[in-house]
């Protein structure tokens, strides 16, 4: 089964990635995290990244399509996309490539969360550069203050998660990724969760009974 996690950033796509992978056995497919790997080993695709990321525009398709289906030679079953796709352009070529291998996205949760709640949890987010797990200054700290619970590095913050790049990243959010809620809806794999300011843990139980129904 392939899961598309939809959602605005902050809408805690990479945290129920997180559960998904540790409870069900998934492989977790983050753009976002090749993208920020590529950039701190300084590869030239990294470098590339780096100008769209700084600025909180989206990468462009044509790199962002290439990741993937460089990714997706290796690993193309049993995977949480989480942060892709995120244009129509994107949702298409994952589609063909799905295509090509016999494969398919059999359920999208689209994690619906209200523009207030996005920006409280953004600026409170901290992460594990190591492993990727994300905390929150308030809602979720680590054991240890600033520590990653699983591999004890020094979390940090994002530099893309300051407020002006926050206020950038929503707007991309509603121009570019929204329309990809309907993309799926025709397709009839949309599934969407009113998350509010309900747990993780909540959100995490309601995605466990859709892909039931879909078994
Ligand atoms: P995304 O991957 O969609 O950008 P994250 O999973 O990184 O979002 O979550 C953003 C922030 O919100 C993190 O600090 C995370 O710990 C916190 N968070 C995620 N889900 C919830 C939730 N249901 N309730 C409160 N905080 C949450
Ligand atoms: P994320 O880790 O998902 O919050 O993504 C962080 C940043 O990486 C985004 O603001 C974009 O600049 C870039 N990015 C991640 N995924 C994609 C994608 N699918 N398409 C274009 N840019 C992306």
């Amino acid at each position: 089964m392939n899961i598309i996690l939809l959602g605005a950033p902050g809408s805690g796509k990479g945290t129920q990635a997180e559960y998904l992978v540790e409870r069900q056995k998934f492989i977790q497919l983050s753009t976002g995290d090749l993208m920020r790997k590529a950039m701190s080993d300084k590869t030239s695709l990294g470098i590339e990244c780096e100008k769209y990321i700084s600025n909180g525009q989206l990468v462009p398709d044509y790199i962002t399509n290439g990741i993937v289906n460089e990714y997706m030679q290796k690993v193309n079953d049993n995977l949480i996309f989480d942060g892709y796709p995120r244009t129509v352009n994107q949702a298409e070529f994952l589609d063909e490539m799905l295509n090509k291998l016999n494969k398919k996205i059999n359920l999208v949760i689209f994690i619906d969360v209200e523009e207030s709640i996005l920006v409280e949890r953004i600026s409170g987010r901290i992460v594990c550069p190591t492993c990727k797990r994300s905390y929150h200054k308030i809602n979720k700290m680590p054991k240890i203050k600033w520590i990653c619970d699983f591999d004890a590095t020094p979390l940090i913050v994002r530099s893309d998660d300051s407020p002006e790049k926050t206020k950038t990243r929503l707007e991309v959010y509603s121009k570019q990724t929204k329309t990809l809620i309907s993309y799926y809806e025709k397709r009839n794999i949309l599934r969407q969760i009113h998350a509010g300011n309900r747990s993780a843990d909540d959100i995490y139980s309601e995605i466990e009974k859709e892909m039931e129904l879909i078994k």
